[in-house]
């Protein structure tokens, strides 16, 4: 269905100029550790039910300028996906659009074809895009740089942790894409290098997880900035009230579409292992991936050190992994998702954290080597094995 590009991180050329960053608040929410009784980890899959959707358009029918139809197709995208399918028409015509959708549902290219089509059209114009993590604002970045190839846009990337230099450099040419996570942009609004009054478009992605991670205030503050005479574009795998009061404060009239799908993972086959102590523990762990060896799969963990030690040990028993957490340098954590993207690696130990906004749609096992703070977060994790179609398995690791 609708898996990753292979094309990924085209040479950096006409900028979207890239950075690294450190959410402020990268630590997330300090959930509790809750009580999780053990049977809530153990479920059989059941069949998947591929509900066939017949797309109303193509991307020729979009009255969309002829380079995006070119990238399009250069992309090898021949359908439209159902979010696609349904938000690009009210996009391009400049509603104001809710999404109601989940990562792998092609998000992205509805909210990103619309707003470079507008750029295109429309000299002058200025988008902005909020995301939750570093991950996804890249991943929107890479998903804009190949849409917009060759039409001499500029964007640039403003995600936190190392140094501004760049990104100083990249807004003074004016760029009118801005991609980035809210504590950055922020920043940048407040030593006055990013005017909020300049843009006319405005893109806020996964703003459940925004709401999550604690960035209400920030996200209120720069939507709050922009020019009321705008286009907005929000979307959200949930509407819980705090969210449904964003939609009613700062969109108008918007049309909402819906194509979640199914968070409660019902092609994903749940169970647990039990294990007695710390060697038992990781020979357990040995021995599921030495069955899961032609899968993908993804491992959680708690801190940041128990993350860094599981993928080293790992890679000492052969396996081919890597860690990915807050601790690591942007290009470290860069390198870990490209390796387990491209499978030169089909291990990745992750904390909750790093792992948000990972879009690698083919992840076979999710393993709990460490149990989830909350359920929320265990169908959160969960979530990410038995994408487009596929059955998924999910191991919760349980002490005796
Ligand atoms: P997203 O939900 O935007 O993260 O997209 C999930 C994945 O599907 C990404 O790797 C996209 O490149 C891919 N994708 C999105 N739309 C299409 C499409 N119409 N045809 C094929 N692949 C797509």
């Amino acid at each position: 269905m609708y898996t990753p590009s292979n094309n990924r991180r085209p040479s950096r050329g006409r900028s979207f100029g890239g950075q690294s960053s450190s959410n402020r608040r990268s630590g997330g929410p300090k959930n509790h550790k809750q009580n999780i009784n053990p049977s809530r980890f153990i479920k059989p899959a059941t069949a998947f039910v591929d509900e066939v959707y017949t797309s109303e358009h193509s991307f020729d029918d979009f009255a969309m300028h002829p380079l995006l139809k070119k990238n399009i197709a250069t992309k090898g995208y021949i359908t439209p996906s159902p979010i696609q399918d349904k938000a690009i028409p009210h996009g391009l015509m400049g509603k104001d659009v809710l999404g109601i959708a989940n990562t792998g549902t092609g998000k992205t290219a509805a909210f990103a074809l619309p707003v470079l089509h507008k750029l295109l059209e429309q000299p002058g114009s200025r988008v902005l895009i909020i995301a939750p993590t570093r991950e996804l604002a890249e991943q929107i970045e890479d998903e804009c740089r190949s849409f917009a190839k060759g039409s001499g846009l500029f964007g640039v990337l403003l995600i936190g942790g190392a140094s501004m230099t760049n990104q100083l450099r990249d807004l003074k040419k004016k760029p009118e894409i801005v991609i980035g996570t809210p504590g950055r942009i922020k920043d940048h609004v407040e030593r006055g290098t990013l005017s909020l009054s300049t843009f006319n478009l405005v893109v806020l992605d996964e703003v459940d997880r925004m709401v999550d991670m604690g960035f209400i205030a920030d996200i209120r503050y720069l939507l709050g900035g922009i020019p009321e005479v705008r286009q907005s574009l929000f979307f959200s795998a949930t509407i819980e009230p705090k969210i449904a009061q964003l939609i009613n404060t700062f969109l108008i009239d918007p049309i909402t579409i819906s194509v979640r799908t199914s968070e409660t993972s019902d092609n994903v086959e749940q169970d647990v292992v039990y294990y007695s102590g710390r060697d038992d523990r990781i020979d357990k762990l040995h021995d599921v991936l030495n069955s899961a060896k032609d899968g993908k799969v993804l491992i959680f963990d708690e801190t940041k050190f128990g993350v860094e030690r599981l993928g080293n040990e790992l890679v000492q028993r052969g396996f081919k992994a890597d860690a990915l957490h807050g601790g690591k340098s942007q290009s470290q954590r860069q390198r870990a998702l490209k390796r387990f993207r491209t499978n030169d690696i089909n291990v990745l130990v992750a904390t909750d954290v790093a792992a948000r906004g990972i879009d690698v749609a083919d992840i076979t096992h999710v393993i709990n080597y460490a149990t989830p703070n909350t359920y929320e977060d265990y169908v959160h994790r969960i979530g990410r094995a038995g994408r487009a179609g596929r059955t998924g398995t999910a191991l919760t690791f349980i002490s005796r």
